[in-house]
């Protein structure tokens, strides 16, 4: 089983070798008239992704106080790690995104994206006139949208990066960490998840992350993503996963409440059947081991805090 596991994993590269193929195609680099043809299954990998998020994400967008009108409500969204995530101008496009919305990064990955909306009108447009775009520090700062760049493991300095984002932490608050907690240290990890848990009272922390890193596949992908720290985070959520339900994370001193599923039962549990049926239309083929063990290597977990009693409705279940 474990050769097969370990197969399986380094098979999974080259998924992403023909996705890398299929992109240079579609932007007219290359011609191959074949490679669309072999790229499928990650495409459904990442879907599962997208659409727990998205669906996360509007759970909390259209939860709403008791006494506010539909709409009216404050809210604000903060993305670490964000990278080249347009999550902010999808949402845009859907006339659904929030009051406001804050992407932190390291500054290099920050500049480039500042340059990258500074100089196409279909990205500036959609963050307003009012914007002041500073490609050398890696900043965009407008009404509704703020790129900033820092480094998370920098925790005093977070607070400060979020007044300078103009963030209200008393505001509802979507906090998204995808792909991203696994790159940091143990300790930095930690004290991230404990200082959004400290300064936002009312909110939601998203979590997407791998799991399961001990067993022969989790192996083979640390080693092909590079990933370094594998830590008490991952340990934790592979805990809450087994379990498969709800996690009161009291004797941490952490969120309220905390839930984590795997992707395999977020997939067939979570996304709207309709859109699974739209997506299993598409595949011509499919490797149904590699799927599986692809998406219970992954997770999605979230944590809650709601002092006002607001998400009554929001989560998997
Ligand atoms: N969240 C985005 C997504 O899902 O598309 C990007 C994920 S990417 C795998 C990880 C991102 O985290 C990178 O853009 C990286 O620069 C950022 N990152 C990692 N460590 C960081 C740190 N210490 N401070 C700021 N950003 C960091």
């Amino acid at each position: 089983a474990e050769s097969r596991s370990n197969r399986a994993a380094v098979q999974a590269t080259n998924d992403d070798a023909s996705a890398s193929k299929l992109s240079c195609v579609k932007k007219g680099y290359m011609k191959d008239d074949y490679i669309h043809l072999f790229v499928r299954r990650p495409v459904r990998r990442y879907f599962a992704r997208w659409a727990a998020l998205r669906k996360l994400l509007y759970q909390f967008l259209d939860c709403e106080g008791s006494n506010s009108e539909k709409g009216s409500t404050k809210k604000q969204i903060l993305s670490l790690g964000a990278g080249f995530d347009t999550t902010y101008f999808q949402l845009q496009d859907e006339g659904k995104a929030p009051y406001l919305y804050v992407e932190l990064d390291f500054k290099e990955v920050t500049s480039k994206k500042a340059s990258l909306i500074e100089s196409c009108s279909q990205l500036r447009d959609k963050i307003g006139a009012t914007t002041s775009i500073l490609r050398e520090n890696g900043e965009v700062l407008s009404d509704h949208y703020r790129l900033l760049p820092v480094d998370l493991r920098d925790i005093p300095n977070l607070d400060d990066v979020i007044l300078l984002a103009n963030m209200d932490p008393s505001v509802q608050t979507f906090i998204i960490a995808e792909c991203v907690l696994i790159y940091l240290d143990p300790d930095s990890s930690r004290s991230i998840v404990g200082w959004a848990e400290k300064t936002f009272s009312t909110a939601i922390f998203f979590l997407y992350e791998q799991i399961h890193p001990d067993d022969a596949f989790g192996q083979q992908m640390i080693q092909i993503w590079r990933v370094e720290a594998v830590h008490f985070w991952v340990s934790m959520l592979c805990q809450l996963c087994k379990q498969r339900q709800k996690y009161f994370l009291i004797r941490d001193g952490r969120f309220q409440k905390a839930v984590a599923w795997d992707m395999l039962r977020v997939y067939s549990k979570f996304v709207d059947a309709n859109e699974r049926r739209r997506i299993e239309r598409l595949e011509l083929f499919d490797e149904f081991e590699e799927w599986h063990m692809m998406q219970e290597h992954y997770c999605v977990a979230y944590g809650i805090n709601d002092v006002m009693g607001l998400y009554g409705k929001f989560g998997f279940e």
